[in-house]
């Protein structure tokens, strides 16, 4: 980070402009600093003067020319960008996509007889990792509902070495108590790893609160465009060596056009997420009085499961929630999907443009129940959102009207 000053003291926003920009990426030996971007460097191969300087580039250090697979100035300006808005990271990786960030992060701390506990709303690809690849290296998972006080300690047993944690769970949007879960993780010589995708580091400090990876897909809010897949993964010193080493092992590497790219998105990001949180509480407050749906599962929203963590631990939140019909059926959910205009259908979220997607959270749970045990057994359909920049009062006008067409 290049920025002057405690950056420690400066707000999110702020930090967000500078960070990265370290003059010798963004310029030359006789002018640093002259760009304001880092350029993108393409390169699989870096030339060294001579054969000392080549052994001196065997010391693998961060931000040290060596050869493509360890990155360049672009890739290194992002991941430092990142470290520098995540506090109490040491350094963070980039991965492909952000599964790969996941599985490189339970690669890392996992070895065969190891036991994974994992929350049981967890991201669906991350619970099918856990059935494949985890499974056939002989690491078993169990899952425990996050929202359950006792789940984790009951989980718990004498080979369990990691717990994979999400805050909110994917598609209905708890929030646990992630603090007190990490705690616990760590009382119990655990590693923690927290999939903090939907806040991310302005909106969930998740190092600083107990977690001891934070995983994030930048696929979503960090991109912001949906125009890149990418994961990154943040961690203090002794962990972050780890991870960096084993992701050396696998040959992770993103391409420079693409961090480019997500470094582009990052310098708005709090902009976007600050819009997106006030337009996606007020269509889930505009919801939540309407006859046709039964519970709206937004973190930000009073009511919603788990939302007084929120309110505790979160500095923001971003525009992914879900809501749930009321005694509907599966055929009536898509009918009111099809009515919509303004929305696309389509996988991800974060981007700049809004989005509908079904939820069907029965055939994923095996932990708790869903319907939930509070909730009529008939208000089982859901309909997942993000909501992008658009003016919010042309995405409710939409919304009314697919709902008003639903019948
Ligand atoms: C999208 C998503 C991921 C995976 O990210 P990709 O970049 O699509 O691989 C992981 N976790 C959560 C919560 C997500 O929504």
């Amino acid at each position: 980070m290049s920025g002057d000053g405690d950056s420690a003291e400066q707000g999110a926003a702020t930090r967000l402009v500078a960070a990265g920009r370290r003059p010798e990426w963004t310029g030359t030996p006789e002018a640093p600093g002259v760009v304001v971007s880092p350029p993108v460097w393409r390169a699989s191969t870096h030339l060294y003067p001579d054969m000392a300087s080549l052994r001196a580039g065997r010391a693998n250090a961060d931000g040290a020319f060596y050869y493509g697979r360890r990155g360049a100035p672009t890739q290194w300006a992002l991941a430092d960008a990142l470290t520098a808005i995540e506090p109490g990271a040491a350094g963070t990786m980039l991965y492909p996509s952000g599964v790969t960030a996941i599985a490189a992060a339970l690669l890392t701390v996992l070895v065969p007889g190891d036991v994974l506990l994992m929350v049981d709303n967890a991201y669906e690809p991350t619970r099918a990792l856990a059935r494949g690849l985890l499974a056939d290296l002989g690491i078993e998972t169990r899952w425990f509902d996050a929202m359950d006080p006792t789940g984790l300690a009951r989980a718990l047993c004498e080979r369990s070495r990691a717990v994979m944690l999400e805050a909110p769970g994917s598609l209905t949007m708890e929030v646990p108590d992630i603090p007190a879960l990490c705690a616990l993780a760590r009382e119990r010589g655990l590693t923690a790893i927290l999939d903090n995708t939907w806040a991310g580091p302005l909106g969930f400090a998740a190092l600083a609160k107990g977690a001891d990876i934070a995983v994030m897909s930048l696929t979503k809010h960090v991109g912001g465009h949906s125009d890149l897949m990418m994961g990154s993964a943040a961690a203090a010193a002794p962990l972050y060596a780890r991870l960096r080493r084993r992701a050396q092992q696998f040959g992770f590497v993103v391409s420079p056009d693409d961090a480019a790219l997500a470094l582009r998105g990052l310098r708005s990001m709090a902009l976007r997420l600050d819009r997106e949180t006030h337009s996606a509480l007020a269509i889930a407050r505009w919801l939540a009085g309407r006859p046709e749906v039964a519970r709206v599962l937004c973190p930000m929203l009073p009511g919603s499961p788990g939302h007084a963590h929120w309110a505790r631990d979160f500095t923001g939140g971003c525009g992914l929630f879900s809501f749930v019909l009321r005694g509907g059926t599966s055929r009536g959910r898509d009918d009111f999907i099809d009515a919509l205009r303004l929305f696309g259908i389509g996988y991800s979220w974060g981007g700049f443009e809004s989005l509908a997607t079904p939820v069907d959270p029965a055939p994923l749970r095996t932990a708790s129940p869903w319907p939930p045990a509070d909730s009529a057994p008939a208000d089982r359909f859901g309909v997942r959102l993000s909501i992008g920049l658009e003016d919010p009062d042309d995405l409710i006008a939409d919304l009314a009207r697919a709902l008003d067409r639903m019948g």
